[in-house]
């Protein structure tokens, strides 16, 4: 009898624990499904997000095998500029008033997304030939509403042509075509097409192939010599990167630079021609060949690497060179993008030694205030100032003396690029423009050459 009770209380026992093993099972089991679906959506605008589109993007595919699709890229101008004035509550509200928009622009077996910040995604049905007019008849009361906000949107699209292709590549190869109009006013809307094809691919073989180049010394540095305006002697030069393709021929900074800017190779090119330059210094100094300082071009990507002043600093460190020797040109166009970080880099590479340059100025706003702060040693007028003193007669020039008044009273040292012809030279003396850096005196030439030329032609 007390045996039969006991196993009772064991079988009783035992059916708990049971069930509360069951218990722990089921409520693991919907955690890991409301987790899930956290995950699959936006929680600021309730769209999908990165993950829950691409989920979305097969089921519905695969669903409509027979409805064309396309994925639309789409973000906002200048978003951080709006929330930074703007504040984060606004620019939320921004992001949910464009997600209402964006549910009715949608239709059924079609979805859309907010992947990150201001950057949302469709995929939408629609034949490759009519992609324009169906996006202008579709979002044309979208644009108005923006319009209204003063906000600037742009585009891109791709129309997908292998179901297999994994989505994240096909919401790549949109950001690429929206890349194609980004900045244009009049043009919104970039279409994935086959030239973009061959840049991507182009872009991959030029990356793929960057460490073999610095490794094997494709990667030379070429000097521009620049000439004091007075006596037309060498004083300085500028650093130039070239890269020797396998059959001989040099490729122009043009095809590689924003290719490297794009996706952060640069710093490394950067960093390399610093270090030529640095060793190039050297051997001269050892060949007792008189030193003028060399310019090296930063581009503003740096900027976002923190210890990059600490980085520079260091580097030249290896070398006995009096940084004074070494001149970092940074374009203007920096100034916009992140004030504070510029003009704090600036100071402390100033406060290092070395000579500061605003390079292209202006080539774009012209700003005035990054010659307030002291950190620079050197302006360099863009060529396309230049090209307006010819075309534009007058008005250029008032400017362009304005600007050499301005500098000399600030005392900043200033270049003049892309200086062609001897007008241009006269001008520049008159008005006091101190270096000339152009093909009226030297292209950018070899290392060999420039050494050649220094012997012949510097002054102190
Ligand atoms: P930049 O810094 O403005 O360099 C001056 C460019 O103007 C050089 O082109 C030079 O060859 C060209 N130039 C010089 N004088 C004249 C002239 O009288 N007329 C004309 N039409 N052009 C002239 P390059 O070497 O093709 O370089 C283009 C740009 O590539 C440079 O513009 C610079 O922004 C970038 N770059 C070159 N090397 C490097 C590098 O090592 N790092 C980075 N970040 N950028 C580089
Ligand atoms: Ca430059
Ligand atoms: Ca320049």
């Amino acid at each position: 009898m007390v045996a039969t009770t006991l196993v009772y209380i064991l079988l009783v026992l035992l059916s708990f624990v049971l069930l509360y093993l069951l218990y722990l099972a089921l409520s693991l089991n919907s955690r890991q499904k409301a987790t899930a679906k956290i995950l699959d959506y936006d929680e600021l605008t309730g769209l999908l997000s990165e993950r829950g589109f691409d989920q979305e993007v097969i089921r519905l595919m695969k669903e409509n095998p027979n409805i064309p699709y396309f994925i639309l890229d789409m973000d906002i101008d200048n978003f951080t500029y709006y929330r930074n004035i703007y504040g984060d509550e606004q620019s939320d509200y921004l992001l949910k008033s464009i997600a209402g928009l964006v549910f009715d622009v949608l239709g059924p077996e079609e979805a859309a997304a907010r992947i990150r910040y201001d950057h949302f995604v469709f995929l939408l049905s629609g034949e490759s030939e009519k992609l324009k007019s169906e996006m202008q008849s579709r979002f044309t009361q979208f644009l108005n509403n923006m319009s209204k906000k003063m906000v600037l949107m742009h585009f891109g699209a791709y129309q997908i042509v292998d179901r297999n292709e994994a989505v994240g590549n096909m919401r790549m190869k949109a950001v690429a075509a929206k890349r194609q109009v980004k900045g244009k006013r009049n043009e919104l809307l970039g279409v994935y097409n086959r030239q973009l094809f061959q840049k991507q691919r182009t872009e991959i073989e030029l990356s793929s192939s960057f460490d073999a180049a610095l490794r094997d010394g494709a990667i030379e540095v070429y000097f521009q010599p620049k000439y004091s305006t007075q006596s037309e002697q060498i004083a300085g030069a500028e650093a130039l990167a070239r890269w020797r393709r396998t059959d001989g021929t040099l490729m122009l900074p043009g095809e590689f630079v924003p290719v490297f800017e794009h996706n952060g190779l640069i710093t490394r090119l950067d960093f390399y021609i610093f270090h030529q330059v640095c060793k190039t210094i050297i051997a001269f100094k050892e060949k007792g060949i008189k030193l003028v300082p060399i310019s090296v071009n930063f581009s503003r990507v740096n900027l976002y690497n923190e210890d990059f002043a600490d980085k520079v600093i260091d580097s030249i460190k290896g070398y006995a060179i009096d940084p004074s020797l070494i001149e970092i040109e940074i374009t203007e166009s920096a100034y916009f993008e992140n004030e504070e970080l510029l003009a704090d880099v600036a100071r402390k590479l100033h406060d290092a030694g070395f000579k500061m340059s605003i390079d292209d100025f202006g080539k774009g706003y012209s700003s005035l205030n990054l010659m307030k702060g002291n950190s620079f040693d050197v302006v360099k007028i863009d060529q396309a100032f230049l090209d307006d003193t010819n075309s534009n007669g007058e008005t250029s020039m008032v400017i362009l003396k304005n600007i050499l008044q301005l500098t000399k009273e600030l005392n900043l040292e200033t270049v003049a690029e892309g200086v062609e012809n001897r007008a241009q030279i006269e001008f520049l003396k008159e008005s006091g423009c101190h270096l000339i850096q152009g093909y009226c005196f030297s292209k950018p030439v070899p290392c060999g050459q420039f050494e050649t030329m220094l012997m012949e032609k510097a002054t102190a």
